[in-house]
């Protein structure tokens, strides 16, 4: 069958890889996994042996038909955008220990995809998904480094990110055009307390324009509530807030909101 391009159709053929990202899901009978656009069922059908309790969500009508093969008491293929799918109504009455979340991930709505697991709030133990190489690294930067931006600094805050291993464009059919990685995501048991809205709000604007500082990025009346926060950890006023570090962040925000 054709890949579809419009819908991130990059197959996994490599064995080697299919296995890793298989191994990273420890699951047992009394977990569940929910894979995020199984296609043509690389990964599925080595999902499906470890017996947990399984939802697939796959939006392309003509793979549903292959997919079915996979479907079992515990096991369930959706056919739905997991963007949209009600995900807390479908795992509500399982009783199951620990939590999987996994996907070789259509590239294009990557932070989407993201974004909607941090909005349904879900409590997983562990995701292990395949994204592409240069988004994984600006995902994982360090601040003051290039990749740094909003959305390394809102994942960071939500999630420990590893790096699981490195992909060729050659591990899927069609071979795409960018290099990929596997990582693993699993929540953050010291986050910060913070109102997590106002706290991305805050994040939204500092970030907003990339190259100016900080100084910039702020409403004028806040900015001698971020003076002394600098001044105390001996950083100049014409910092940028991609240089700047969680904990500062944290600190300036609060500031601000007393
Ligand atoms: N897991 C398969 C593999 O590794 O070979 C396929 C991975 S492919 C990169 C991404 C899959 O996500 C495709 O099957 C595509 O149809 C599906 N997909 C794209 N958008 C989706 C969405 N919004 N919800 C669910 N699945 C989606």
């Amino acid at each position: 069958m054709k890949a579809k391009k419009s819908l991130g159709q990059n197959f996994l053929i490599d064995e080697n890889i299919i296995n890793t990202i298989a191994d990273e899901v420890a699951a047992f009978s009394n977990d569940l996994i929910i894979e995020i656009g199984p296609g043509q069922g690389a990964l599925t059908a080595h999902l499906v042996t470890k017996k947990s309790f399984f939802i697939a969500y796959e939006l392309d009508t003509d793979l549903i038909p292959f997919l079915r093969k996979f479907e079992g008491e515990k096991q369930i293929i959706k056919h739905q955008d997991f963007l949209t799918a009600d995900v807390i109504s479908d795992i509500k009455d399982i009783e199951y220990e620990n939590f999987y979340i996994v996907g070789n991930l259509p590239y294009y709505i990557t932070t989407p995809i993201l974004e909607r697991i941090i909005d349904l709030n879900l409590d997983f133990t562990k995701m292990v998904i395949m994204v592409q190489k240069e988004v994984a690294e600006r995902f994982m930067a360090h601040p003051g480094t290039k990749d740094y931006g909003y959305f390394s600094c809102l994942l960071q805050y939500y999630f420990n990110i590893q790096k699981v291993c490195d992909v060729s464009k050659n591990a899927f059919r069609p071979i795409p055009k960018v290099e990929s990685m596997v990582i693993a995501l699993s929540i953050r048991k010291d986050r910060p307390k913070v109102n997590i809205e106002e706290y991305q709000e805050f994040l939204k604007g500092i970030f907003r324009q990339k190259r100016k500082t900080l100084k910039n990025n702020i409403d004028v009346s806040l900015w001698s509530k971020v003076v002394p926060v600098l001044k105390s950890h001996n950083l100049p006023e014409s910092i940028r807030a991609e240089e700047i570090s969680e904990d500062i962040l944290i600190e300036i925000f609060r500031n601000i909101k007393q």
